[in-house]
């Protein structure tokens, strides 16, 4: 996270609280497909699906298997065990969701650490942790870091970020 963007998003207390925090400006969409590091480093993506979607995630990380080896990749327990099992990636764990590991990616995302994010929500089935997902969701969009919510957009951006980083 950039310094300037935070002093910048602390408003004083002595304000009326007009100021509006912005951004961090960092990690936007423009930087992460028009300015590659030099040397490249890998994308990191968080990977997370709930119960009734754990068949998908698999699906598209197998679907993807190369593009996803040349990623770091993170996930919350559950999901990665089963793509460290079922596809053989490689995958830094975190907490199950329901025990802080939303959370725990969010705040991987809010620290500028994330690229992307594979989040297949059920929106079917209620989650005891349904405010911890709103908070990743939410963090996605204060730090402008895409995110695919469904297997549709999973595949596109999947297969984009194996354009941008070959
Ligand atoms: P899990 O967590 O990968 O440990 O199942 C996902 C979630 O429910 O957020």
């Amino acid at each position: 996270v950039c310094s300037s963007d935070l002093a910048v998003a602390r408003p004083s207390r002595a304000s009326s609280g007009a100021a509006r925090p912005s951004v961090c400006r960092c990690r936007r969409y423009d930087d992460l497909v028009s300015r590659p590091s030099v040397p490249p480093r890998p994308f990191t993506v968080a990977l997370i699906a709930h119960d009734g979607k754990k068949d998908d995630i698999i699906r598209i990380a197998k679907d993807n298997e190369e593009t996803l080896k040349r990623m770091r990749l993170l996930a919350t327990a559950t999901t990665g065990a089963l793509l460290r099992q079922k596809v053989g990636l490689p995958v830094e764990c975190v907490l199950s969701g329901p025990q802080g590991g939303d959370l725990q990616v969010g705040a991987r995302i809010a620290a500028g650490e994330v690229d992307a994010v594979v989040f297949l929500r059920d929106p079917l089935t209620a989650h005891p942790h349904e405010p911890d997902v709103q908070a990743l969701l939410k963090v996605c969009d204060v730090h402008d870091v895409p995110l695919a919510t469904n297997v549709a957009s999973a595949k596109l951006l999947l297969e984009r970020l194996g354009e941008l980083r070959p």
